[in-house]
């Protein structure tokens, strides 16, 4: 399709108004959304501020915020605690623990 300087100004208006490249083809017509966009760009339109892009938020509180749950002394006992220190990632234990754990269940499977 040709551009006449009524499509030009209609891809102005709508594009300012912040309309979407695809939603300004089809309301001109006969056009792809790339055809509006390289329209766009040579007019120097192209300058719109982007939707703001969420950033990965690190999840860092959930592995810190839980401690070892290796038990410490007898259940019944007024001084029984958990370990509480900072556990490995995606393991119940902190490091000593999970070397006495996984220690434990090899000897237990053999
Ligand atoms: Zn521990």
């Amino acid at each position: 399709m040709n551009w006449t300087s009524e499509t030009i100004e209609t891809l102005k208006t709508l594009w300012q108004a912040g309309h979407s490249a695809s939603a300004i083809a089809g309301k001109l017509g006969g056009l792809s959304r790339n055809a509006v966009i390289g329209k766009a760009h040579r007019l120097g339109l192209a300058a719109r501020p982007s939707p703001i892009k969420h950033r990965p938020v690190i999840r860092v509180e959930r592995l810190s915020g839980r401690g070892c749950v290796w038990p410490l002394g007898d259940p019944g006992d007024a001084d029984f605690h958990y370990c509480g220190a900072k556990a490995e990632p995606s393991r119940p234990y902190c490091a000593p623990h999970c070397a006495i754990a996984y220690r434990r269940r090899d000897r237990d499977a053999a």
